[in-house]
Parts: C-alpha cells; structure tokens; sequence
C-alpha cells in the first residue's frame, strides 16, 4: 500500500517561501495517502497561474492544463476512466474569472471529482493584480486607487449552482486541509474545496496573521448541520465568506457518470475498447 512518499517527486516547487501551496500539496500527498489510494489511482489537472504547478509537485498522473480550462479536462479524464481519482486545481483567477463558466457548470453537473481552488484574492504568477476575489478598496498596480468591484463570493456561488460538497480551510491547517480533501476524494460527487493560501509575495493585506484573525471555525458553531443548505448559506453570509470546515454535503445525489445512460457500469474508455482496431482506425 503506498504512503505518503510514494505521492512525491524529486522535483523542487519554485514558489516563494512561505507561499500557501506548499501546504495545499502536502496535504493533497497526505490525503492520497490516507484514503489508499496508488500514485497510478490518482490524476491532478491544473490550469495556469502559480498554483497551475501543482500537478507536476505530486507523482501522480498530471495535467498542467490552459488558463481556466482544468474541470474541462478533468471532468473528460473521469468520464474516460472512472477507476481514476481526478482532482482538478487551480487558482482564484483561473477559476473565478477565465474558467467560472466551466466552474459553476462543472458543479452543477455533479461529476465525481475533486476541485481545489488555491485562492490567494490576487494574481500571483503576473506579478500581482486585483482577481475576481480581491477586496474592494484593494490596492494592485491594475487597481491603484483601489477596486471598486464587489469580490466574488465562492461558498455563495456553489451553494447557489447546487453543490453536492462544500468546504473551505486554510493553508495553515494542515489537519483540517487534509481531512476535507479525502472527505472530498470519497465525496460521490462534485466536491468544491476553497483554500484560503496566502500569497506572501504579493498580497500584503489577506496575510496568515489576517486570517488567523478572521477566520470563523465551524466547529465554534454550535448545533451546525452540514446536511441544511439554508443554514450553510445563512453561515456563509454571516461569517463574511470566512467560515472553514465541511459546510455543505448532500450524499443522497446520483453523480452525473452514474446518470448517463450506457455508461453506468463502464466508462468511455472501456467501452471504446470494444471498438475493433478496424473501426477505431475509421474513426
Ligand atoms: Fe505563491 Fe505569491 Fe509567490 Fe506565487 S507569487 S509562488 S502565489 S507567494
Ligand atoms: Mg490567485
């Protein structure tokens, strides 16, 4: 059985020090781990921006993708190879501007994957501007007197385009970070996992000590019910965004793969195997 060693690679992450990621990748490595999976199990697809790296940090299989384009190719991967784990990665801007299309599609349609989105409210890889997480009044070189656009709100959104799995944590919590990514590996589902994962080159506002400072635990909530979407929303909006934890799992939703008709026991791989090497080459 593979442990955590098997899921690393004798490649260096170039992120700065102290940048979120690192965390997001070990506890990706500690959760493969933990919920048995193989390196040969397990698929990573990332789009572009730093976090996009991610797929080539973990021995896995990886797909280091085009700018917002990561559920795409992911949600393709599970539909191919159901005996896959996938887990898709990326960061705030590439999943909440270029690729939100993709997102909330990709969440409403309930395929079972994994999405991590390694959200820093800024762009990183570029040098730093203002992304659709950003907060009003932001100051960046894109924003010098400051955005006076709203930030997205991620939780709300899922919520909103009928999330089967939701969670949020930090980079600095290892144990919760790991414990929410094989919730979400075992997650019969779409699972959407926002990370809050500090940029510390370039974001100087939303810092670990800020978070520490802000950050709202469910487990401070007492009687909270992951399975009551209207709580989880009412949570979300009066926590600002900030609540951490599994906030929403509905079990009882049929994942899309298991809903199309002729691939409920194999995926299209399988049956594509049944093709004869004549056809295959007409195709
Ligand atoms: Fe991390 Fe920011 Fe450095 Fe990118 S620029 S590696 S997000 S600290
Ligand atoms: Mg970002």
């Amino acid at each position: 059985m593979a442990t955590l060693k098997d899921f690393r690679n004798n490649i260096k992450p170039n992120w700065c020090p102290g940048c979120g990621d690192f965390s997001i990748q070990a506890a990706i490595q500690r959760a493969s781990a933990n919920v048995g999976l193989e390196p040969e199990q397990l698929a990573i697809v990332s789009g572009i921006g730093c976090s996009g790296r991610i797929s080539g940090y973990i021995n896995a299989y990886g797909f280091h993708g085009v700018h917002g384009r990561s559920l795409p190719i992911a949600q393709g991967l599970k539909m191919a190879n159901r005996e896959l784990t996938v887990l898709a990665a990326g960061g705030d801007g590439d999943g909440f501007a270029i690729g939100m299309g993709h997102t909330v599609h990709a969440i409403r349609r309930n395929i079972d994957l994994t999405y991590i989105v390694m959200d820093n409210q800024i762009y990183g890889l570029t040098k730093g501007q203002t992304s659709p997480r950003s907060s009003e009044g932001f100051k960046t070189k894109s924003t010098p007197a400051g955005s006076i656009e709203t930030a997205l709100s991620p939780l709300e959104v899922a919520l909103a385009a009928g999330a089967t799995f939701v969670a949020q944590s930090f980079s600095s919590n290892l144990k919760q970070l790991t414990a929410l990514i094989e919730a979400g590996m075992q997650h019969k589902g779409f699972a959407f996992i926002n990370v809050f994962s500090p940029c510390v080159t370039f974001n100087k506002v939303n810092t670990y000590d800020w978070f520490k400072e802000n950050i709202v635990d469910l487990e401070e909530i007492p009687d909270y019910d992951p399975s009551n979407r209207v709580m989880a929303m009412t949570k979300i909006m009066e926590t600002n965004g900030l609540l951490t934890g599994l906030i929403y799992q509905n079990t009882s939703k049929t994942s899309y793969e298991n809903l199309v008709p002729g691939f409920k026991e194999e995926g299209l791989a399988k049956q594509n195997l049944k093709i004869s090497q004549e056809d295959f080459n007409k195709l």
